[in-house]
């Protein structure tokens, strides 16, 4: 029986930088015997507001399993994306601040469209830019077997969009215990809780957890609030950054409660940019 990590090009990784996607890759290139096919590449979106430890994670992934990976972000340009790696990386949001000043808005909990522009849309130019024509290359996409909405949503939107998607771990009958069974017994890991991976303080995440990344460094809420400020929105239907980290410093030893699902940010369905899982 064919391993349902055998995958038939042209197809691209969606490699999201954390732990799930990364044991797919793991296990993509064990059943290619450590070298994928020309036509299969894997590639991973930066929005400029990832975590060191998640661009640390990527680079450690594609030097230790020496697997070429493709560092995409977007732009604000023709192609719509600009190929950059490691070193030179975005750090300091600057792709998510460029869709910002095309938009003239900001994204938020009902309008989702970051991670469609920042994730999605510039792996699809770069797949149309090796070759890849729309419809005609698989996505592989590192979403569980215990993720069945997901998977629900992501075949019906690829249904009406004409694209194919794969989901090996799904086929696998993958779930989260297996991820984290794996990277306990890896020489290196994502040094990431599971709520801090995606953008550190993206808006799906739960208050409690926002205040809490916060709180550990309050210099992460600084371009968040600037963005709130230069346009006049809010990430959020009930708080400005501003009005968290106000309440933080009026009781900086008041912990609210967080709840195991409110991690989850579910970045980008389609790239299946999932949290630091
Ligand atoms: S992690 Fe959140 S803020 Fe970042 S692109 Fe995804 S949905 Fe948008």
């Amino acid at each position: 029986m064919t391993s349902s990590y055998f995958i038939i090009g042209p197809a691209l990784i969606s490699f999201s930088g954390g732990r799930t996607s990364a044991y797919m890759l793991h296990k993509i290139l064990e059943a290619h015997n450590g070298a994928l096919p020309a036509d299969v590449v894997v590639a991973f979106a930066n929005t400029g507001r990832e975590r060191e430890e998640t661009l640390r994670f990527v680079h450690e992934c594609e030097s230790r399993w020496d697997v070429p990976i493709y560092w995409v972000e977007f732009r604000d340009a023709a192609e719509g994306f600009e190929r950059v790696g490691y070193n030179s990386a975005a750090r300091k949001g600057e792709p998510f601040s460029a869709l910002i000043r095309k938009k003239k808005r900001l994204p938020n909990w009902q309008e989702r469209w970051c991670s469609q522009y920042l994730k999605v849309t510039p792996l699809q130019a770069l797949a149309e830019h090796l070759g890849f024509a729309p419809g005609q290359y698989s996505e592989i996409i590192g979403l569980r077997d215990d993720e069945g909405m997901r998977i629900f949503r992501g075949l019906e939107d690829a249904e009406k969009t004409g694209r194919r998607v794969v989901y090996p771990l799904a086929r696998a009958k993958v779930c989260k215990a297996d991820i984290m069974t794996f990277w306990s017994r890896q020489p290196f890991d994502l040094k990431l809780q599971p709520w801090e991976g995606n953008c550190d303080l993206c808006f799906m995440k739960g208050r409690g957890i926002r205040k809490r990344i916060i709180r550990q460094n309050p210099a992460r809420a600084n371009w968040w609030a600037e963005q709130e400020d230069l346009t006049g929105g809010s990430f959020d239907r009930r708080d400005m950054i501003a009005d968290l980290v106000g309440e933080i410093r009026r009781a900086p030893d008041l912990f609210d409660p967080v709840f195991e699902e409110e991690h989850d940010a579910e970045c980008g369905l389609l790239c299946a940019a999932e949290a630091a899982e």
